[in-house]
């Protein structure tokens, strides 16, 4: 369902993505893990398009991102194409970004209804569904700021969801959460998974890469220099890198 193939990304004369290839299977959950700059969250948003791609190919959820084919040459999609794409992807960040003026079901619904063309009443009793499903039913109407950064997060979930993407994308979901707000975040991450739905994850919560992962990769320096079964990846790892990044989080 997710296809990187080559790809290589620029920032001026940085080369922060060498070649990157990864194939993700429907349902499947794949976490990505490496130092800080080694070039995670700019794969993910290269996924996404928030940043386009210097060479390589990616397919997300049935698309070419970010072209389409003709004669077999590939003309890059405008603004709108690309929206179109992005629709299948959901992404959660490390800071929630939810709209802060509107309230907590209005932040749920605004994406359905205004790009979907969801019938409202459809799209607020969704929104509760999933509200529900992150464990939040009675915040509907609370605003951003009235919620712990646990609760945002998990309304930022919902909010993806609300999409119904094929792909959900989390880049370090948990790491400005306090301590205690983590697990209620990552519970319910776990159980996103255990409904089949295809996650990438930047993460270094390794209970969470313990217990959903399918794969843990290791980037380092714009690189992917392992790619295991979670228990061969904590335990056996062959590369001198993820060895040494165990040794500093664990
Ligand atoms: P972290 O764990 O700190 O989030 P990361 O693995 O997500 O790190 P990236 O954010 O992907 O790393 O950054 C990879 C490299 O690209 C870094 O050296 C960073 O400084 C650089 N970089 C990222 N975004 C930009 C940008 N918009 N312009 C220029 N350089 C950038
Ligand atoms: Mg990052």
């Amino acid at each position: 369902i997710v296809v990187i193939d080559g790809v290589q990304k620029y920032f001026g004369a940085h080369h922060v993505l060498k070649d990157v290839s990864l194939t993700v299977r429907r349902g499947e959950v794949v976490v990505i893990c490496g130092r800080s700059g080694s070039g995670k969250s700019t794969l993910l948003r290269c996924v996404d398009q928030l940043e386009t791609i210097d060479g390589g190919t990616i397919h997300a959820a049935g698309h070419l991102m970010g072209f389409r084919e003709k004669n077999g040459k590939r003309i890059p999609l405008g603004d709108a194409q690309v929206a179109r794409q992005q629709r299948d992807l959901g992404m959660v960040f490390q800071n929630f970004n939810l709209f802060p003026h509107i309230s907590v079901i209005d932040n749920i619904t605004l994406a359905p209804v205004r790009i979907l063309k969801r019938n409202k009443a459809e799209a607020r009793a969704e929104a509760r569904t999933l509200l529900k499903r992150v464990g939040l039913p009675d915040k509907e109407n609370a605003y951003p700021r009235q919620l712990s950064g646990g609760q945002q997060q998990r309304v930022a979930i919902a909010r993806a969801l609300a999409m119904q993407p094929k792909v959900m994308l989390f880049d370090e979901p948990t790491s400005a959460l306090d301590p205690e707000m983590i697990s209620e975040v990552l519970d319910v991450m776990v159980d996103l998974s255990r409904q089949g739905m295809t996650m990438i994850v930047v993460t270094h919560e390794m209970g969470f890469a313990r217990a959903a992962a399918d794969r843990v990769l290791l980037m380092h320096e714009g690189h992917i220099v392992e790619e295991a079964a979670p228990e061969t990846f904590f335990n056996h790892p062959e590369s001198e890198h993820t060895k040494l990044f165990l040794s500093k989080i664990l």
